[in-house]
């Protein structure tokens, strides 16, 4: 396409952005990429990254305490939030250094620039006030946290972008949402020391997970000393004359707290982006619809990611990424599977979790066996700490198929990755039984449970 500055643009430089741009760039293909704020997008900059680094920052008091069990004497710890803010960005500002050389280094061009498309194949770059053409396009701007503008008070909130900046780390704060990110951030600040409210207008958090291990993991966070308040929302937010904030919530209690951060969802980045003056069709949330191949309505624009309001996760927007490049410049048709992702929350304890939740299963299939088991994980004998592991697997009665596979407890997350594979490749449960323990772990629980728990009969729980 010579007559065409490049063969594809792409706009954001986030997980799938990145991705695509590279992949194209090392296929020989003439790549551009704009990036309006930081290479590495949301993931890298305020997002998974720096997320699971302050998970960590936030575990070592238990760890601390832990220890006492195992013979040591740990002499009292004091914690630096400006030490942590310092050293997160100094390993955000390597990472988000490496995205751009990846992508330099493939042959792509890189513009740290605001983009919009002003036609099908002409796109302005606002920071450098010149347009440039491609033959295809790809919108890759991702999501931004869900304002509150109904909300009186809602300026003085923050969302999780300036969480992770904060000059001062706060005494207490209220956290308003049920979604990952909020149940997260109450688990890192609470354990960094913070006097922590949860506030969900829904019956329990985390919808969408198996509700075994969203009541679970909400008992032990309580039991933490964290506060859940579900069917609840806030109604106002107050500055006080002293600087501190006051929540008004609609359960008729009042909190004061020094923060307030709404997480309550994200919305796509599409406006003031020229997408309405070229014609592209979007859904009713704002959204790029997208056919299964990543393909808009304009033959040559293409979206993928956050922006597409699919799944928004990381792993996500970069396979989405690998798939439209074998469909737009190696001639192969893929369309992206959204099947079974496994996914982790980082909550303490953690959630590993892939395939159909008990309540899902059930409303699809008529004879489903429940295995479960809840135990102490053996770091907590000698520590002491009164938490549980939580293990479940879901099983379609009629096939043997493992339909899902959910747990809460220590190193969920790396064990939901491994479960993603036997349960893409539709294994049964049988073929966990002939698999051998290893011992001795918690993940053994995941090949030992030979009988099943109880069973539920079209929608009837027997034993
Ligand atoms: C707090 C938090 C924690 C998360 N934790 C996890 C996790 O643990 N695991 C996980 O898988 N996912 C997690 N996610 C989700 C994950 O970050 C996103 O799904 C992922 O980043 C989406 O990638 P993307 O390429 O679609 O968009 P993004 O990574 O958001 O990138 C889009 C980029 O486009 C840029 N941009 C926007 N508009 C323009 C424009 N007009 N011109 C130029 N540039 C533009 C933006 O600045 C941004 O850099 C988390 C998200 C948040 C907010």
């Amino acid at each position: 396409m010579a007559g065409y500055d490049y063969d594809l643009f792409v706009i954001g430089g986030g997980s799938g952005g990145v991705r695509a741009a590279r992949v194209a760039a090392a296929l020989g293909k003439r790549v551009g990429i704009a990036e309006e704020y930081r290479f590495g997008g949301t993931c890298v900059i305020r997002g998974c990254v720096p997320k699971k680094l302050y998970v960590y920052a936030s575990q070592f008091p238990e760890h601390f305490a832990d220890a006492a069990g195992y013979g040591w004497t740990v002499p009292e710890a004091s914690f630096n939030w400006q030490t942590l803010v310092a050293n997160k960005d100094r390993e955000i500002s390597r990472l988000e250094a490496i995205y751009k050389k990846n992508v330099e280094g493939s042959g792509g061009e890189t513009f740290h620039s605001r983009a919009m498309i002003v036609d099908p194949h002409v796109i302005h770059l606002l920071g450098e006030d010149r347009t440039v053409t491609a033959d295809q396009i790809l919108i890759a701007t991702g999501g931004r946290p869900a304002a509150h503008p109904a909300l009186p008070g809602h300026e003085h909130c923050i969302f999780s972008n300036e969480a992770f900046d904060l000059k001062e780390l706060p005494k207490a704060i209220m956290i308003e949402g049920g979604g990952y990110i909020a149940v997260e951030f109450a688990n890192i600040f609470h354990g960094l020391g913070v006097d922590t409210t949860l506030v969900y207008r829904g019956k329990e958090i985390l919808s969408r997970f198996d509700m075994d291990l969203r009541r679970t993991l909400h008992e032990t966070m309580e039991k933490k000393g964290i506060r859940i308040l579900c069917h609840a929302v806030s109604e106002s937010i107050r500055k006080r004359p002293d600087g501190r904030l006051d929540a008004l919530l609609t359960s008729g209690q009042t909190l004061t707290v020094d923060q307030v951060m709404l997480a309550i969802g994200r919305i796509p980045n599409t406006e003031n982006m020229g997408l309405e003056g070229i014609g592209l069709e979007m859904t009713q949330a704002g959204a790029i619809k997208v056919d299964e191949y990543s393909r808009t309505n304009i033959d040559n624009i293409w979206a993928i990611g956050d922006v597409t309001n699919r799944v928004q996760l990381t792993p996500v927007a970069i396979h989405e990424a690998m798939c439209f490049v074998e469909t737009a410049f190696k001639g192969n048709p893929t369309a992206p599977d959204h099947e079974t992702i496994a996914t982790a929350v980082f909550s303490q304890p953690e959630i590993g979790t892939v395939g159909l939740s008990e309540d899902e299963a059930v409303k699809r299939f008529a004879d489903v066996e429940i295995y479960r088991a809840s135990f102490r994980p053996m770091r907590h004998t000698l520590s002491g700490r009164d938490e549980k592991m939580l293990m479940k697997l879901v099983v379609d009665g009629a096939s043997r198929k493992v339909l899902g596979a959910h747990i809460l407890g220590p190193d969920a997350g790396e064990m939901a990755q491994l479960l993603g594979i036997p349960l893409k490749a539709g294994l049964t449960k049988d073929d966990f039984d002939r698999t051998m323990a290893v011992h001795p772990t918690g993940a053994e629980e995941l090949v030992t449970m030979y009988k099943p728990t109880y069973r539920v009969k079209d929608g009837q729980r027997v034993q």
